[in-house]
């Protein structure tokens, strides 16, 4: 392993946001800590590149949105945002829809013109439905909340093709993420602070990299040299895949993964808006991704689409989306209990919690983990 002694207070093992964050926050209090990334690049997920002028992310959309303003404010200092709000549309056989559901939806699948005409609406379907008592997975909390028309038309099929298992089977709060409102406003988010980074977010993490007291090794597997690593180091921050750390040893937890596939188009606007999801079970993709329009930023006659196709994951495959189901939060729970026992080693983020967390959860965590550290 070629890295200076430098005597290093902390080991980060992964340049995302958890990683970074500490290191920079440890920084700021006179800590050194060395960052190895398995990957060439930083910022994990939140990577972008800029391309014809455009900032493509280059895992998925990424639309910072909080309510919490410290988050909000620590992620200004390291660039300016556009105050972007998202608006998806859906595309169901050729018809389209706004999302997320609101007046729009049920006008456009209903006719409906009124709060209380589209309040009556779906208490029948609800009712037709059977649906009385707590709903015990995503399928019921979603006809409760919207109906059963919106369900088979807008849900369902995304749903399953998303999670590749059926919506019986999945956990109700991964529909909850999706506002329901009887207004005409189709803000995809209900959080007060919203945008997307003026030069994508590769530079913020450039930005918050930048500091004498931090170094980063990219092309560096931690678990390649554990061991040792654990040896030679007096703390670790450990925001990789929480069972991958453990070799295994109760079993894989599992994940869902996606893949992308870009096209650059000689086009000033190929689809008229950032995002559009295909919301059928057939088409094969989940949504499409227009990156000129998340800031308006390319150059001229030039476009780039992204389809994001959902996949199974393997070991082989990044993984993306955590399984919060039953049998896979049982398991984590076993690694969480061996995590605890390790005493230098810290778990942080998405892939270290088993969370399906948004940006903004993750920089809160990292600041409270960071404050906890230096109490
Ligand atoms: N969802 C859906 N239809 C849509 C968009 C979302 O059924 O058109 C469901 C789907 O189950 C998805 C969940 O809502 O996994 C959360 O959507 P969100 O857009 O928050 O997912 P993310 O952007 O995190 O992939």
């Amino acid at each position: 392993m070629k890295y200076n002694k430098k005597n290093y207070d902390y080991l980060i093992v992964g340049a995302g946001p958890f990683g970074a964050i500490w290191a920079r926050e440890a920084a700021s209090r006179g800590k050194r800590s060395l960052i190895i990334e398995k990957r060439a690049t930083i910022g994990g997920n939140m990577h972008t590149h800029k391309e014809h002028g455009i900032n493509v992310h280059d895992y998925g959309a990424h639309i910072f949105h909080t309510d919490n303003k410290e988050v909000w404010d620590y992620i200004n200092q390291f660039s300016e945002f556009n105050g972007y709000i998202n608006q998806v549309v859906a595309n169901y056989k050729g018809d389209l829809y706004n999302l997320p559901f609101n007046m729009n939806t049920f006008y456009q699948m209903w006719g409906v013109k009124t709060p209380e005409e589209a309040a009556e609406k779906i208490e029948e379907q609800k009712q037709a439905a059977g649906l009385t008592g707590h709903p015990k997975n995503l399928e019921e909390q979603a006809i409760s909340l919207i109906g059963t028309d919106i369900y088979e038309k807008l849900i369902k099929g995304y749903t399953e093709k998303q999670w590749g298992r059926k919506a019986t089977e999945l956990p109700s709060f991964i529909i909850r993420r999706l506002p329901v409102r009887y207004t005409f406003d189709n803000n995809y988010f209900n959080h007060r602070y919203q945008g997307v980074p003026v030069d994508g977010y590769t530079a913020i993490f450039e930005n918050m990299l930048n500091h004498e007291l931090i170094d980063v090794l990219r092309n560096v597997d931690f678990l390649d040299e554990k061991e040792t690593f654990l040896a030679e180091f007096p703390r670790v921050v450990y925001t990789g895949m929480i069972d991958a750390y453990f070799d295994y040893q109760f079993g894989e937890l599992e994940y869902r993964s996606v893949r992308f596939e870009s096209q650059v188009i000689d086009s000033n606007n190929a689809q008229g808006n950032s995002v559009i999801n295909y919301t059928d079970r057939e088409t094969p993709f989940t949504r499409v991704m227009e990156w000129r329009h998340f800031d308006n930023k390319a150059d001229e006659g030039k476009t780039i689409v992204t389809k994001e196709y959902p996949q199974d994951w393997d070991r082989s495959k990044e993984a993306y989306y955590p399984v919060n189901d039953h049998k896979n939060s049982e398991l984590f729970k076993q690694y969480r209990h061996e995590a605890d026992k390790q005493d230098k080693v810290i778990f942080g983020g998405r892939l270290g919690n088993y969370q399906y967390y948004d940006m903004d959860q993750v920089f809160n965590a990292a600041l409270k983990a960071v404050a906890k550290e230096f109490k």
